[in-house]
């Protein structure tokens, strides 16, 4: 059993309200994605120990404070291999949007890279491909819960018009998560919802 804490970023007067989440077991946590401030993580994992970030997929305000919490607790970033290059390419990163760009170089040896089913301490995580918002996009299936990123939120999917987007990918992504057995939702942005809620969504798409 574990317990999910959504932490909203602050970053740009918090107009981005990135979801980062915070999955706490008795002595373990874990992240999904990374735009929240690290003190406020750490005022939520107290003494226990963060095992790595993952990311739903390497767009500016998921990873908006990724170097900081990553040398906060000395752990890895789990990413799709071959992303990399995004940590340091404002066009697909999508800070060349905003005023800010980013453009920073992680250590190898902090990075790993997703399997298909992945085991982080007691965390039992299955990655689903999800390309369509960007390339890199994955869902990750923990418990009962779906953790969608910038694919689907509770009344809309995420955009399709950034640099590699894919209409295309998009849809039959939505199929796939359509199809996944999950609860709960927990999108990048905005609320939480059931699985009916997000079947109505994908419907108006697909
Ligand atoms: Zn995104």
């Amino acid at each position: 059993m574990f317990q999910i804490i959504c932490l909203k970023s602050k970053f740009l007067r918090g107009i981005f309200n990135q979801n980062t989440y915070v999955l706490l077991n008795e002595d373990e946590a874990i992240l999904i994605d990374a735009g929240a401030d690290v003190n406020d993580i750490k005022d939520i994992v107290g003494s226990r120990k963060v095992l790595g970030v993952l990311m739903t997929h390497l767009h500016f305000d998921h990873i908006w404070n990724l170097s900081q919490i990553l040398s906060e607790f000395k752990c890895n970033v789990y990413i799709s291999k071959g992303c990399e290059n995004r940590f340091s390419d404002a066009t697909l990163n999508a800070s060349n949007l905003i005023k800010k760009e980013m453009k920073f170089e992680i250590s190898q040896r902090q990075i790993s890279y997703f399997e298909e089913n992945m085991s982080i301490g007691t965390f039992q995580i299955k990655v689903y491909n999800t390309p369509g918002h960007s390339r890199d996009s994955v869902c990750f299936l923990i418990g009962d819960s779906l953790f969608t990123g910038d694919t689907v939120f509770f009344d809309s999917i995420g955009r399709t018009d950034l640099p590699d987007s894919n209409d295309q990918q998009m849809i039959r992504s939505l199929r796939k998560i359509r199809e996944i057995d999950f609860s709960i939702a927990y999108p990048g942005h905005y609320d939480s919802c059931e699985k009916s809620k997000i079947l109505q969504t994908i419907n108006m798409y697909v």
